[in-house]
């Protein structure tokens, strides 16, 4: 892909925490159960940690009961982008930011309806915003 937001991994090493760099930008995983997200039900946006993107609303997100923030749709389509993943061996789709191509987590089919999708994102890939009240 081609992100339109651009920077040397020292520039990233300097606006990420330790975690969010080696997550979004060695396509790190973060340990089940550890993530800041997983069991966060407030309403409103999950944005990306590297460049801002919006990339999930908390209107789609779901117990999928495996440890990870999981969502059943972006929050736009072009918010996010996949790609063709075969490290460890297995086949699966990651799923990066559109604008700073930061690795997110992976998609898979085994999500809840309407879209039978499941975002499987890493708590540290994100930052939440919490939905101003009217
Ligand atoms: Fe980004």
């Amino acid at each position: 892909m081609n992100p339109k937001i651009k920077k040397s991994n020292g520039e990233w090493r300097r606006i990420l925490t330790s975690e969010e760099f080696h997550v979004l930008r060695e396509k790190g995983t973060e340990r089940p159960f550890t993530g800041k997200y997983v069991n966060c039900k407030k309403e409103g946006t999950y944005v990306c940690a590297g460049c801002g993107n919006e990339l999930f609303s908390s209107d789609t997100k779901f117990d999928s009961g495996t440890g990870w923030p999981s969502f059943w749709a972006p929050i736009s389509n072009d918010s996010v982008k996949m790609e063709p993943d075969n490290s460890l061996g297995i086949l699966r789709t990651e799923v990066l930011c559109s604008r700073c191509g930061g690795h997110l987590g992976h998609v898979f089919d085994d999500g809840p309806k309407p879209t039978g999708r499941r975002f499987c994102i890493n708590s540290a890939a994100l930052h939440f915003k919490k939905k101003e009240s009217a």
